[in-house]
């Protein structure tokens, strides 16, 4: 097919049509017209459509068909099945209505193809009479059955196809509850192709960009999504459609990531300092080849003048953290500050005592005393930290006396300012807001922008990344530090109380080792039979864990007590803790082996492997049991007794739950992602992101692309647009 643009008055003008215009229709044209002007769309249909969120021509034209049938290959009578499901594309021959035993209706319709016929029974659904008329061509999806020596359905979902004659019949989403057929919708489409004919669809994506990947031409492409001569043609305008969406989203992404590059003045980071190779060497452990590898990605950066904007991706036990000093040490080795956030002032306290560990008696170079040298300072500031104190800290991080501190959003709050703040971490981001990155890198100090890592242990595949986090550069911490001995995990069906779990438990406990429990509910589910905490807690010790020291913990208690609680089980002081999700993240006592999950089927991959990973961590064996009471198939359970590597399971997550999720999770590219997966565009989220490089590099407000700058303040929200017009 050639592209629209070479062939735009080809054809002649459909009736109806405004004067021959020989600009091409572009996106925004087709959303100024409105869908009443599409033969056969009166008022009422108008108003059912607005509801569905289809208003205009260019709405009509991207609702995809949900599927396509070829009826010369498929849904064919003769190759139906009995006891299957199948879809047929019949012609109906003749419909009989009659009553039955109760009072109940009954309506024969009778259907064939060029292969046979078929009966299809519809009970107490009378309108089916009128529904039906002889010559209409209609799609039925049903189970298929026998009676006597024929095959019939019974109660099949009807879709009416009307007199279309093609041989690959698109299927629109219709739902029962919308009165638009897939064929009065396919009609629609049909006519607003036809409108578009005589000046041909704008295609403002450069020409050179899609002959590169062989893409058609977007006119070409729209009909073809649509109305396919054949399945090849069909597989070329879904990739070409589905390119554009992926361009617009990365080009925003690529512009955002660009502007924020040359707008902000960096620091450049003494990469070469003593202080960095000194925590290095000094460490207990030579480093991963990963975190080798990423620790020379980040001072890369750090050394450039444009500041860093990284994402460090890395598995529960990875050895972020080590990542984490180094770069705040190559900060506090030229004289600026280094500042860690955390998600939660447990974890915020979790790590200053982990990083203060790593930096006890390391010095930094101080010309004010005599030996010109003093301690590295690491403070801790949290909402927990009295008046005075905060005070004196708050001081301190303004005249540099504290060279690493570690908090929450507390960091983030008025009041307070940095000497010269070089490098921020910030940990789990996703539980942070894009604002509040910006927030902190604010808070520089010096006028400079600080260098941001964000460190996130929930994998995620690598092109959900770049569409997520399109905006960052990603390193990953794909390698755990040697001597781990895998977790085995099993699972365990059946009556909660019972099964091996619990004897998996003793056993550690016998050999010395501890054990965490983690069930869905604090409470009590009253119309259920969900496990929570507090019953658990009491079943087992009178139950399966009778004479073991118990203690419970859930998110509800306050923060001392349930500090208290973890500070007992850390020491060895309870041998079982029954917990809820609250020991998700961040929670490390090597001496837990055994994790046992009750009702694991309520909790999703990504949080199962987060909790996994809370044993494992020392050099003792471990255990993970994963409880469902049903005894089915679980699809995430299986998932996580077949692999503990995150990114696998991230697929795997991804693969089960479809993309919607993970866009969503991020309110990112959301709204203009119909046909683009994912999951099976790899390559073309690649070439996309090539693409937009390119194109922002080359300019970078898309001053020469005015037609693709509208479409993607027209595509996007006008959030996710205006990153590209903030240059
Ligand atoms: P993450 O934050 O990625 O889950 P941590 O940074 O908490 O992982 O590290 C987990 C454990 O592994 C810590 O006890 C840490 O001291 C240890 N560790 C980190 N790097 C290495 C390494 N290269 N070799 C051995 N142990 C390491
Ligand atoms: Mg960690």
């Amino acid at each position: 097919m050639a592209d629209s643009r070479s062939t735009p008055s080809s054809s002649a003008p459909s009736s109806g049509a405004p004067p021959a215009d020989p600009a091409p229709l572009t996106f925004r044209d087709l959303a100024a017209i409105d869908v009443g002007v599409l033969k056969g769309v009166g008022e009422r249909t108008r108003s059912v459509l607005a509801k569905a969120g289809v208003s205009s021509v260019l709405d009509v034209l991207t609702t995809y068909p949900r599927r396509l049938v070829d009826r010369s290959k498929e849904a064919r009578i003769c190759d139906l099945v009995p006891d299957e499901q199948a879809l047929v594309l019949v012609r109906v021959e003749s419909v009989a209505s009659r009553r039955i035993r109760g009072g109940r209706s009954m309506v024969t319709v009778r259907v064939a193809d060029d292969t046979g016929s078929l009966d299809v029974s519809f009970f107490n659904q009378p309108f089916r009479a009128r529904q039906f008329a002889a010559g209409q061509h209609v799609a039925l999806f049903g189970k298929v059955g026998r009676y006597r020596s024929s095959l019939q359905m019974s109660n099949p979902v009807v879709d009416m196809i009307g007199d279309r004659t093609g041989r690959i019949v698109p299927i629109y989403p219709s739902g029962d509850s919308t009165p638009v057929t897939s064929w009065q919708f396919a009609a629609m489409v049909e006519n607003a192709l036809e409108r578009c004919r005589a000046r041909g669809i704008a295609d403002p994506v450069p020409a050179d960009v899609t002959g590169r990947l062989g893409l058609p031409g977007r006119h070409a492409a729209m009909r073809a999504i649509h109305l396919p001569e054949s399945a090849e043609e069909h597989v070329a305008a879904r990739r070409r459609l589905a390119f554009d969406e992926l361009l617009r989203v990365q080009l925003v992404l690529v512009a955002r990531k660009r502007a924020y590059e040359r707008g902000a003045r960096g620091l450049r980071h003494v990469v070469d300092g003593a202080l960095v190779p000194a925590f290095v060497s000094a460490l207990p452990f030579p480093l991963t080849s990963a975190q080798r590898r990423t620790i020379d990605e980040i001072l890369a950066d750090l050394a450039a003048p444009a500041p860093m904007h990284r994402l460090l991706q890395g598995d529960v036990g990875s050895g972020k953290t080590v990542v984490a000093v180094a770069a705040m040490l190559t900060a506090v080795q030229g004289g600026h500050q280094g500042a860690l956030m955390a998600p939660t002032e447990v974890l915020a306290e979790q790590h200053f005592a982990g990083v203060s560990r790593l930096l006890d008696g390391f010095v930094v170079p101080d010309g004010g005393n005599l030996f010109g040298d003093r301690q590295l300072r690491v403070e801790l500031l949290t909402s927990r930290a009295a008046a005075a104190q905060r005070r004196e800290i708050l001081a301190s991080l303004a005249d540099g006396g504290i060279d690493v501190v570690i908090g929450t959003h507390a960091l983030i709050q008025e009041g307070v300012a940095f000497r010269s703040l070089g490098v921020v971490v910030i940990d789990e981001q996703h539980r942070f807001g894009v604002e509040q990155r910006a927030a902190l890198r604010d808070k520089s100090g010096g006028g400079a922008t600080p260098d941001v890592l964000i460190m996130t242990a929930t994998p995620i595949p690598r092109t959900a990344a770049m569409t997520v986090y399109g905006d960052l550069d990603v390193s990953v911490l794909d390698e755990l530090p040697p001597g781990r001995t895998p977790i085995a995990t099993h699972r365990a069906t059946g009556p909660h109380l019972a099964g091996e779990q619990w004897d998996a438990v003793r056993r550690a406990v016998e050999a010395g080792q501890q054990a965490y429990v983690v069930c869905p509910r604090i409470d009590d589910d009253p119309d259920g039979d969900t496990a929570s905490v507090q019953r658990l807690e009491l079943e087992l010790s009178q139950g399966p864990l009778q004479g073991l020291r118990l203690a419970s913990l859930h998110g509800r208690l306050p923060a001392a007590e349930r500090e208290g609680i973890m500070d007992a089980f850390r020491r060895g002081a309870t041998d079982v803790l029954v917990a809820t999700t609250v020991i998700e993240v961040g929670v490390d006592v090597p001496n837990a082996t055994v994790m046992v999950v009750v009702d694991a089927d309520r909790f999703g991959i990504a949080q199962l492997h987060q909790l996994r990973g809370r044993v494992g961590r020392g050099s003792a064996a471990s255990e993970c049991w994963l409880h469902t009471a049903e005894r089915g198939p679980s699809p995430r359970v299986e998932a996580l007794v077949a692999s503990t590597d995150g990114f696998a399971l991230a697929e795997v997550d991804l693969e089960l739950r479809g993309e919607g999720t993970l866009m969503g999770a991020a309110q990112k590219g959301e709204s203009d992602l119909k046909l683009a997966s994912l999951r099976r565009d790899r390559d073309l989220i690649e070439e996309a992101r090539r693409a937009a490089f390119a194109m922002v590099d080359d300019d970078p407000a898309l001053a020469s692309h005015p037609d693709l700058r509208d479409e993607i303040s027209l595509m996007l929200t006008p959030e996710e647009a205006a990153y590209l017009f903030k240059s």
